[in-house]
């Protein structure tokens, strides 16, 4: 029994394990082994979670939880299904319950906007700009666009807040094309997302040309906000990584404060972990008899938990308290079958640092 508790507050809840899109960079389907899975999650997979997270909210006194119906794609779970299962939420006894939903919005009408609003889901749309078409694309090879702005209109339409993730891909040269894409859809707020790659690619995506550039767009525009770089200039003022996995995670946040529950009932840590192959994030504890706080007793994700450290090369570096190494999961080798490394995006991550700060100093 290792000594270091894991006391999730953020509970990934994987209501299916497939999507009704092939996007190109998904990290999901990177790992085979989500074949495997069933389907959609069984009602008795619900009820033990349910179950065991009011346990552990007791157990821990925690006020403050996050549940986010994640996929594949979640809307494939069904809108029945989605109604019965925030039925049961609702018995949840804790202060602050937060429900998210992490979904491409292909699927949302009217019936998924009054199912959103009436359960207050917060809601997390994926939307890749100007090459969204190129890599967001349906099982027969067609882009993704049209749809995804028909669900992000019909939640506008219906006043839901929710927020914007893209992928950044290096074949976008013009950050200002960029940002006018969003600003079209009046949309001034999003996060721009580094690809998941790790020592064993060969071609490492050039972001720091772009990334300097939107930097630029994104300090004269007092409208934007864009994530990454929020929360790099905060870093920099606090001086330290934050506390889950935009960059570094020398604070552990991975590990000691999400989880991922899949629709096996499997309990996993943070599953961008899956780009390290097959069965990557596999542990030996389920919701069926295994509490929630059960993570880091797993010989694997304990060796993961130890992996994530200031890596040694990364010691003298001025960014080392912002960038702590760099994002978990880029830094896997399957040479060292660790996470030791720094990630393959160091010297442009040093790169954008630089240009950042001295952008804002001067
Ligand atoms: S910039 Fe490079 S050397 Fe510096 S902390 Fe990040 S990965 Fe390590």
């Amino acid at each position: 029994m290792n000594k270091n508790i894991s006391k999730p507050k953020y509970f990934i809840l994987k209501l299916a394990s497939r999507c009704n899109l092939k996007c190109t960079y998904c990290y999901w389907f990177r790992d085979k082994s989500v074949y495997e899975k069933p389907k959609k999650i069984k009602d008795e997979i619900v009820d033990f979670f349910l179950d065991k997270l009011q346990k552990h909210i007791n157990k821990y006194k925690l006020t403050d939880i996050t549940i986010s119906f994640h996929g594949g794609e979640p809307m494939l779970y069904g809108k029945k299904k989605t109604i019965q299962l925030c039925e049961k939420i609702k018995n949840i006894k804790v202060n602050n319950l937060t429900l998210a939903m992490q979904t491409n919005g292909t699927f949302i009408d009217q019936e998924w906007c009054d199912i959103i609003n009436k359960y207050g889901i917060g809601v997390g749309i994926s939307v890749d700009g100007i090459l969204h078409d190129k890599n967001r694309i349906f099982l027969n090879g067609r882009g993704s666009l049209s749809e995804t702005i028909n669900g992000i209109n019909l939640m506008k339409k219906n006043n839901i807040n929710f927020g914007v993730l893209s992928v950044y891909d290096d074949e976008i040269k013009d950050a200002q094309k960029f940002v006018d894409f969003f600003k079209k859809l009046n949309l001034h707020e999003f996060d721009i997302l580094i690809p998941d790659v790790n020592h064993d690619y060969e071609n490492i995506p050039q972001i720091s040309n772009f990334y300097n550039d939107l930097f630029n767009i994104y300090l004269k525009d007092k409208d934007l906000k864009i994530r990454f770089f929020d929360q790099v200039v905060k870093s920099f003022y606090h001086n330290n990584s934050m506390e889950v996995n935009i960059l570094g995670d020398v604070n552990h946040g991975l590990f000691k404060h999400m989880v991922t529950i899949n629709t096996d009932g499997s309990i996993e840590p943070e599953d961008s972990i899956r780009t390290s192959g097959y069965k990557a994030c596999e542990t030996t504890k389920n919701v069926r008899t295994h509490n929630l706080d059960t993570l880091l007793n797993d010989d694997k994700i304990q060796n993961m938990y130890q992996s994530a450290q200031l890596p040694k090369e990364c010691e003298p570096c001025i960014w080392k308290k912002v960038c702590a190494g760099g994002d978990f999961t880029h830094r896997y080798s399957s040479k060292t079958q660790d996470y030791s490394k720094k990630t393959p995006y160091c010297n442009q991550l040093k790169n954008i640092f630089n240009h950042m700060a001295t952008t804002l100093i001067n």
